[in-house]
């Protein structure tokens, strides 16, 4: 019986072995974790549930062809899906039975339904400006197309729902193009005071144009390993974020400065904090704002030009930077984001 154990130990797959008897013979580790640690010599009803399962198992032991099926499982709470492949064998030699390994589909259900999800969501989010769009042209080339003043209003609608549609394809290829750059960590010192100051200019005049008050005091050069380009993106998305959402007299402040815990990234570490004075957001759905296209209030969020994409893609890029986002919230008191960085060191 050793040789059955060190070829199932051997597997990349939770396998067992049944004999002729029904009783299980050998079960690798894997399989001992999936099904109990004291399987060997039991029944493998005992140890197997799943109706399908053991009728594969009774199945092939009587007419000696191969199957594999697929079956879902709840285990410590959750959905969890798996192929079981169920042979026949007779090698080594004395070792007779049906050997059953199982495939842990789970994660890759999860992702393809993480996939589909995503492809529904990206259409619905292009669909809702092109039918604006079809809908305008069709009214600019029937009832409407003699009448200026209809014209210039269409015209101006039909702009901004374009130009929500180039955000939303910029966005988009943004997220694919830091998704596959995430485990390449980037590796050039820079100056966070400097992106902060980039940033700040920029996004004056809509915090001007918003009633927002913006404060960053520059300070002293604060260097991390990172991406230039891609931190002034987390930094644009927060404070603009900061600005939109921040409600009326807004005050947004942006702090720099080393981190005090050692321990958040084993290390030393420089903190970033975008804070506001807005209405806040409910704790419920803050472990959800970096999802793709999880929003707290949709119609406000198409009503400022967002996308819904704009805190996964912080995600990313600070997950590539081997960083952390620390969201802190409470309805009527505002709202803090930060970004926790490892410091530069040479
Ligand atoms: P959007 O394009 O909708 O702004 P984001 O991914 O940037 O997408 O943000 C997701 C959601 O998180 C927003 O729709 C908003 O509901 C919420 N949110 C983000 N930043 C803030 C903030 N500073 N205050 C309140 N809510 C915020």
């Amino acid at each position: 019986m050793d040789g059955v154990v060190s070829l199932l130990a051997g597997l990349p797959l939770a396998a067992v072995l049944v004999g002729e008897d029904a009783r299980i013979v050998a079960a690798n580790a894997a399989a001992r974790e999936m099904l109990g640690q004291a399987i060997e010599g039991r029944h493998f009803l005992t140890a197997m549930r799943q109706p399908d399962l053991r009728a594969a198992i009774e199945a092939t032991a009587e007419d000696g062809t191969a199957r594999s099926i697929t079956y879902q499982t709840a285990k410590d709470g959750r959905d969890s899906t798996f192929r079981a492949h169920v042979a026949r064998v007779a090698a080594p030699p004395g070792a007779r039975g049906v050997l059953v390994s199982f495939e842990d589909l789970t994660e890759r259900e999860q992702a393809a339904q993480m996939r589909r999800d995503f492809v529904a969501n990206v259409s619905h989010e292009l669909r809702t400006p092109l039918t604006a769009l079809l809908g305008f042209i069709e009214t600019l080339q029937g009832p409407a197309r003699h009448d200026e003043a209809a014209i210039d209003r269409f015209l101006a609608i039909m702009a901004r729902e374009a130009a929500r549609m180039e955000r939303l394809v910029h966005d988009l290829l943004s997220l694919s193009r830091v998704e596959g750059e995430e485990r390449v960590r980037p590796r050039e010192p820079v100056d966070l005071g400097a992106v902060m100051g980039t940033v700040v200019t920029m996004l004056r005049p809509l915090a001007r144009e918003r009633g927002c008050a913006l404060r960053f005091e520059p300070g002293p050069a604060c260097l991390v390993p990172g991406n230039a380009d891609q931190l002034q993106q987390v930094f644009t998305n927060l404070v603009e974020n900061a600005i939109k959402y921040g409600g009326d007299d807004n005050e947004v402040e942006i702090t720099l400065g080393a981190h005090p815990d050692a321990a958040t990234l084993r290390g030393p570490a420089i903190a970033a904090t975008v804070r506001d004075r807005g209405p806040g957001i409910d704790p419920l759905h803050i472990p959800r704002l970096t999802e793709r296209f999880y929003r707290v209030d949709t119609h406000r969020s198409r009503e400022m030009g967002g996308t819904g994409l704009g805190l996964a893609i912080v995600k990313h890029i600070v997950n590539r930077h081997r960083g952390r986002m620390r969201i802190a919230s409470r309805p009527g008191e505002g709202s803090s984001f930060s970004v926790i960085l490892p410091r530069w060191e040479r």
